[in-house]
């Protein structure tokens, strides 16, 4: 019998991190959480610990009382993370906490010559190129856990030399047949129900901005080696098909399940091989018709504005990032309305110069200067 594949995961108490456990439960003769991290839930954590007896763990608020008894190593802080990849032998890490924060502790994992599974997409898009080329000289996956992404690779297995197109499906979020008026005033309760999909508050107000598809494009253009110009977006509102790729022959191949991060988890798990499951097939007699459309970066600017910052370097991609966090924070907070999300993420754009970093330190003290600055321009002109 093959050895277990031994996994930690960074955001354990996540949306991601559930539906990662969930999968990895079902086959416990061939996967072990050895190490496991969250934020300040600890009550989930302990549930975690209880079920799948990690051997470490990592709770990144410094203060938060861990309420029961654990015998590993238990590590605080962002450094903790760090040290969480330092303490504990293991094969895969997935990266399925959100922010930027796993940044340093994905990098490690990768000195390490671990693998990753990768759902953090601003990870790519604050330190995409410094990510892919540390893969590359350490000989490393990265496996893309996002669902576009995830399609994409499945159709194209990491050959990228016959690809004329990516086209990104997006939802088009809870707002999508709404004008411009009501989507301004749009309120948290409206955005946070998300019509096909489960996920945590921050990607939920960012699908119904269309924020996360701006996100995804960059993460696209380090995942795949590819030029902004050449990944397009497409409305897509039944959320089947998950992305397609458009060959330089004229073929399109797509990936199609429900919409469920299960399908992707399960193949980035089991990635290169398949897991065979006892499902349901996805019943291609009851899907009517399968519908695309046009996207509007004019009733959701947050789309145009990222389109234009693909094309710039590197400090625009970490502002756009940076400044739309702080943005929908605020937002979740009731400090500032939806539709001011647009406008302070492209005040901020408008204070950054296009430069591109070499080291982790430069990104994270850009990122760190980009939300101080959002936070001020935010106190000044929209709280
Ligand atoms: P959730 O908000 O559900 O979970 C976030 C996880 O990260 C939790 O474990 C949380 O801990 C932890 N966390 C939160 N803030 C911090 C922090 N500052 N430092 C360290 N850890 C932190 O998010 P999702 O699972 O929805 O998303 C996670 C990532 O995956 C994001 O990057 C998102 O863009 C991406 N993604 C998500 C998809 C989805 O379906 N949800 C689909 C594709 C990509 P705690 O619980 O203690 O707060
Ligand atoms: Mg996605």
């Amino acid at each position: 019998m093959c050895p277990k594949k031994r996994i930690v995961i960074l955001g354990a108490t996540g949306s991601v991190g559930s539906t990662v456990l969930s999968e990895i439960a079902r086959y416990p003769d061939l996967f072990q959480v050895v190490g496991v991290s969250c934020y300040s839930a600890v009550d989930q954590l302990e549930s975690i610990v209880h079920r799948f007896s990690p051997r470490a763990m990592a709770v990144v608020h410094r203060t938060v009382p861990v309420p029961f008894h654990f015998s590993g190593p238990l590590f605080r802080g962002i450094d903790g993370l760090t040290r969480l990849i330092d303490a504990v032998d293991f094969d895969v890490l997935v990266v399925a906490l959100s922010g930027v924060n796993g940044l340093g502790a994905t990098l490690r994992a990768m000195e390490r010559n671990k693998d990753i599974i990768l759902a953090n997409k601003e990870i790519l898009v604050i330190a995409g190129a410094m990510v892919m080329h540390l893969a590359q000289r350490k000989g490393v996956r990265v496996l893309p856990l996002d669902s576009e992404h995830n399609a994409i690779f499945q159709c194209t297995h990491g050959d990228h030399r016959f690809i004329r197109n990516l086209w990104l499906t997006a939802s088009g979020g809870k707002l999508w047949h709404a004008d411009r008026k009501t989507i301004d005033a749009a309120t948290v309760e409206m955005v946070l129900q998300h019509p096909k999909w489960s996920m945590g508050k921050k990607i939920t107000v960012d699908s119904s901005t269309m924020a996360n598809k701006g996100l995804e494009i960059i993460e696209a253009m380090h995942f795949f080696s590819i030029g902004p110009e050449r990944i397009k977006v497409v409305i897509h509102r039944d959320c089947i098909v998950h992305s397609l790729v458009e060959f330089c022959d004229g073929s399109f191949l797509a990936q199609l399940s429900p919409p469920s991060m299960k399908y992707a988890t399960r193949h980035c798990l089991f990635f290169p091989e398949r897991g065979d499951v006892e499902e349901p097939s996805l019943d291609l007699y009851e899907l009517a018709a399968l519908k695309f459309e046009r996207p509007d970066g004019e009733r959701f600017p947050c789309l145009r504005l990222a389109m234009e910052v693909a094309r710039e370097r590197q400090s625009k991609h970490i502002a756009f990032n940076g400044a739309n966090e702080v943005a929908v924070e605020l937002f979740l907070q009731k400090k500032i309305g939806f539709g001011a999300i647009p406008g302070l993420v492209e005040s901020v754009l408008g204070k950054i110069e296009s430069k591109d970093y070499g080291t982790l330190e430069e990104v994270l003290a850009v990122d760190q200067m980009v939300r101080t600055k959002a936070k001020q321009l935010a106190k000044r002109f929209y709280i």
